[in-house]
């Protein structure tokens, strides 16, 4: 099912809103409980939404995503809805309002099934920090789907839905878009509005789509980029025109095959990542090697300022404003009592850390050092897009893991996201598209990057990939 051929299809009036996601909640109801991809599912809503949508139609409005269902991270506000950001302190909080992302795709006709489950506040590369249980793999149900977005993913993956949005902190939509065969776009810093995001690490986060193809990852995007108001880092400027620009293929574009994005990858990535250069090559780009040393201190600073934000943000769940409570005799006791039941032990471990770096004495030394990694890198990002407009590296170092692998060593699991943590320091674009596969068969996600509103161009590259496919 494709949400281009699904929203003409529903436009032309061949089918109706209604009968597609009648479809799409039937294939949900056949692998929900395996997969435990959505946590919350909204059936009566979405159906009337639909019928809303064929009314539209029927009166002549045209939309751009008519009829399309679709799931959506379960840190992305719905007004009335559960919406928990995979936390069980946010259990039975109902959001008072829409995340603008939110409307813009029920506005372009969209149908939102549901929330799909997330690593607790997205932190996490394997869906396994969910309060609500494991996400499995669709392509394999031993393996997980990646994460922080790993059930919007395995939503597309399993067919439940055409296309899903997600959050990308660190790499939390083109790392599970790698693990489950599919494209996924994480926008440059600003592109897209957060206003509606539970906020994890807020200089770092972005939202953005995930699909099977670049066409319809594209087309979502243009749906919900462009300036908001009520998003102070939002940029002035309206979405940029992608669609029209795919098929611009990269003829005569320079490409840097960027060593630190492909050292320590499993050798079947590093091999796709090869293919892929040559690919791009037979289309009329120059490909080089080039080296990023920065790159490399990326995780580190990454690991400073994300959980130093995190600190901040999650402060705000005290047992008073949100969700779960805790009593205890006095409002210290309850907040202690509320964020020691209602955290996991990840997010403990992150606002520990955040803390530690933050404080006095510290600040300077952690957070501070941190923050001057980060500065080095935009600038040597800067310096390789004066040479090149495109690198090319993994998305992941290897295919979607065991459940389980990697959940009793936290390093081990950051290390999954060291080759898309540097893109979100640096504010910039980058897409994950599959191409070609590793072991048992698993899709292999190869990655694209480029500097702030690259997008059209990274697509148009992404779907010169997708074309050849890898094989
Ligand atoms: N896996 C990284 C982390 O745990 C990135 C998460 C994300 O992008 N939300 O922080």
């Amino acid at each position: 099912m494709n949400a281009l051929e699904v929203a003409a299809s529903v436009r032309a009036g061949a089918t109706t809103a209604v009968e597609v996601v009648a479809e799409c909640l039937e294939r949900v109801a056949t692998r929900n409980a395996e997969l435990n991809v959505f946590i919350h599912l909204d059936a009566e809503g979405a159906l009337a939404s639909a019928a809303r949508v064929d009314e539209r139609v029927a009166a002549g409005a045209s939309l751009p995503l008519a009829g399309v269902p679709v799931a959506l991270k379960d840190n992305l506000c719905v007004r009335g809805q559960p919406t928990t950001a995979g936390s069980r302190i946010l259990a039975g909080w109902r959001p008072p309002y829409d995340a603008t992302v939110v409307g813009r795709l029920a506005g372009a006709g969209a149908v939102a099934l549901g929330k799909a489950n997330m690593d607790e506040f997205a932190m996490g590369s394997s869906t396994e920090t969910s309060a609500y249980g494991p996400t499995r793999n669709p392509l394999d149900p031993t393996r997980v789907p990646g994460g922080s977005s790993g059930g919007s993913a395995a939503a597309v993956a399993a067919g439940m839905v055409p296309v899903a949005l997600g959050s990308d902190t660190g790499g939390s939509i083109r790392q599970p878009a790698a693990l489950c065969g599919l494209v996924g776009v994480k926008p440059t810093y600003g592109l897209v509005s957060r206003y509606g995001l539970i906020a994890f690490a807020s200089s770092l986060d972005q939202i953005g789509p995930f699909a099977h193809t670049v066409a319809e990852a594209a087309l979502v995007l243009e749906v919900i980029a462009g300036h908001d108001p009520l998003d102070t880092t939002s940029l002035p400027e309206p979405a940029p025109e992608l669609s029209s620009h795919l098929d611009d293929g990269v003829a005569g574009r320079r490409v840097g095959l960027v060593r630190e994005l492909v050292e320590g990858a499993d050798p079947e990535v590093l091999d796709a990542v090869r293919r892929a250069a040559e690919t791009l090559t037979r289309a009329g780009a120059t490909v080089e090697e080039v080296s990023i040393p920065e790159i490399k201190l990326g995780l580190s600073a990454y690991y400073l300022i994300a959980p130093a934000e995190a600190s901040s943000n999650l402060a705000r769940y005290d047992g008073v404003r949100y969700g779960l409570r805790v009593d205890g005799p006095d409002v210290e006791a309850m907040n202690v009592a509320t964020r020691t039941v209602g955290f996991g032990d990840e997010v403990k471990r992150r606002i520990m850390l955040g803390t530690y770096a933050l404080s006095a004495g510290y600040y300077d030394a952690y957070y501070g050092q941190a923050l001057k990694v980060r500065t080095r890198m935009i600038e040597a990002f800067a310096r390789a897009y004066a040479r090149v407009d495109t690198l090319l590296g993994a998305t992941a170092p290897s295919v979607a893991f065991a459940l389980g692998a990697k959940t009793q060593d936290p390093l081990a699991m950051y290390l999954s996201d060291v080759f898309t943590i540097p893109t979100n320091l640096a504010g910039e674009a980058a897409v994950s598209v599959p191409f070609g596969a590793g072991e048992g068969g698993l899709p292999i996600g190869v990655q694209l990057l480029g500097p702030a509103r690259s997008e059209a161009r990274l697509l148009a590259a992404a779907r010169v990939l997708e074309a050849e496919g890898g094989r």
